[in-house]
């Protein structure tokens, strides 16, 4: 796996690091840095490269100022805070907007939500404390992708529940798992456990379609006929084919990227149809992605409405919490029904909750 590791000069960072590397992991570690670089990000200036993202089969994030470091004072609390938050608004931003997401991203550093409760036995289940570390994990939680969460843990109780505890190894049984599509379940399949199966992300959609079909980029989302392409195309040995699928996924990745291909340097220029046609121009117009607006800004709209008021035990009448997101009611009423779909919201009497 190829693992982009941020925060690794720490304790936990650096043995992550060393377990990964002796574990036969690809770790490339990124760098603070105020200079552009291929390994360098500046969280705060909301910089990554999105080339060492789009490569990352799994980001891990360990970073975050000390907090033994002290004293604590005004502008060294703003570092705790924003050390953490920044960087994982920056990792959010840059895996929403890649055209090949890593698989895995964890987030995790050392703060605490509970506050200082001496004699108190704490659990999972108890409130969150007050002061300054609270607040921090309460900004921090605020931020990544609570669906993805939840179908983590569900994949885990499945897992547990119904396989004995190991990732099965079948693509229709790690298709059954909770929020586990098509490209999960293959890329799992075959470069987890070594079978022929067919990974197609949108890199491997790019490359075959100028490298066999001649044209600028695929349709905008993926067809039947650009399955049975890359099946007709897959390698017969099992072995090959796993590596086949990463050929495929690197070309796409570092070489035949969406704009600018580097032509020059492509081990398959020679058979690539879209250059022997004269790279003809893309026809469709293509919308870029977006944030502001979508269902997604309007979900964790809606979420942060009903974490404000978390803590109260209050339910969040359905009028106030659809104009936390004024913009569209109807919008707001469908991503509501959403999150009460994906157990990421509650209707109780009298609104909803957590
Ligand atoms: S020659 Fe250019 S367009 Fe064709 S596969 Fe290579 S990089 Fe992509």
């Amino acid at each position: 796996m190829k693992v982009l590791l941020a925060g690794s000069s720490g304790m936990i960072g650096q043995a992550v690091r060393i377990a990964m590397a002796a574990g036969g992991h690809d770790v490339r570690v990124l760098l603070r840095g105020g200079s552009d670089g291929p390994l360098t990000w500046d969280p705060g200036a909301g910089r990554i490269p999105p080339d060492a993202v789009e490569w990352a089969d799994a980001i891990i994030s360990l970073g975050g100022a000390s907090l033994t470091k002290l004293p604590w004072m005004k502008a060294y609390k703003q570092a705790i805070l924003s050390s953490r938050v920044a960087s994982t608004r920056v990792i959010a931003a840059a895996i929403s907007h890649a055209a090949s997401p890593p698989a895995v991203w964890v987030s995790a550093s050392a703060v605490g939500v509970y506050g200082n409760r001496p004699g108190e036995e704490l659990n999972e289940d108890s409130p969150r404390g007050s002061g300054f570390l609270s607040d921090v994990v309460t900004a921090w939680g605020r931020l990544g992708y609570p669906r993805r969460a939840l179908r983590l843990r569900e994949d885990a109780l499945a897992i547990v529940r119904d396989h004995d505890g190991l990732v099965p190894d079948t693509l229709d049984a790690l298709r059954a798992l909770p929020g586990v599509g098509d490209y999960t379940a293959s890329a799992v399949a075959a470069f987890a456990f070594g079978r022929r199966t067919v990974v197609i992300d949108t890199n491997v959609r790019r490359v075959l379609a100028r490298v066999i079909g001649g044209e600028a980029l695929p349709p905008p989302s993926l067809v039947a006929s650009e399955r049975r392409r890359a099946e007709a195309l897959l390698p017969a040995d099992a072995a090959t084919a796993v590596t086949w699928n990463v050929a495929a996924m690197e070309l796409g990745a570092l070489v035949c990227v969406s704009r600018g291909p580097r032509c020059d340097a492509c081990p398959v220029r020679d058979a690539c149809a879209w250059v022997a046609a004269g790279s003809p121009a893309d026809p469709l117009p293509r919308r870029g992605q977006t944030w502001h607006g979508t269902d997604r800004q309007c979900r964790g709209t809606l979420l942060a409405a009903l974490r404000d008021v978390a803590e109260t035990g209050e339910p969040v009448a359905e009028d106030d919490l659809v104009a936390a997101w004024p913009r569209d009611r109807t919008q707001a009423e469908r991503c509501l029904a959403g999150l009460l779909a994906d157990g990421l919201a509650h209707a109780v009497a009298g609104g909803f909750t957590l």
